[in-house]
């Protein structure tokens, strides 16, 4: 793992891709380097499907903050069902990835209800996916 950004901070959360390009957008034409985490976004475990952060360099935090506050206050009405952003991801339609909630490790071989390696206790969905996934791929 190399360090590709300087700090970077979250920012803010918003709830889809596009709010989070709109706002990156901005803040780069305010002359402040944003980038988006997790969505489809390679390289990153999204935190939570459907839930995108925006990152911002340590020291560009607090204008980013100012910039933040414009944006929302200034922020057109945009109806988002209008706006084209190719084809729609069905959330429902994820397909299950068989690795610790917590820390990501690889729970296909599992059979506990532990992660062996942080200890997070699966949820009963998850279980029962995760025994689904090892039926359906043994
Ligand atoms: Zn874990």
């Amino acid at each position: 793992m190399t360090e590709s950004h300087n700090n970077p901070v979250v920012l803010t959360s918003t709830a889809s891709e596009p709010e989070a390009a709109v706002l990156i957008a901005y803040l780069r034409d305010e002359g402040v380097p944003a980038e988006m985490m997790g969505g489809l976004t390679a390289g990153f475990r999204a935190e939570a499907i459907g839930y995108v952060q925006v990152l911002v360099r340590a020291e560009d935090e607090a204008h980013a903050k100012t910039l933040l506050e414009a944006f929302n206050r200034d922020k057109p009405e945009i109806d988002w069902s209008q706006v084209d952003v190719g084809e729609p991801e069905d959330m429902a339609e994820v397909p299950f990835k068989p690795t610790c909630e917590q820390c990501g490790y690889d729970l296909r071989g599992t059979i506990a209800n532990r992660c062996p390696e942080c200890g997070w206790t699966m949820n009963a969905d998850f279980e029962h996916k995760l025994r689904q996934f090892q039926k359906d791929t043994i």
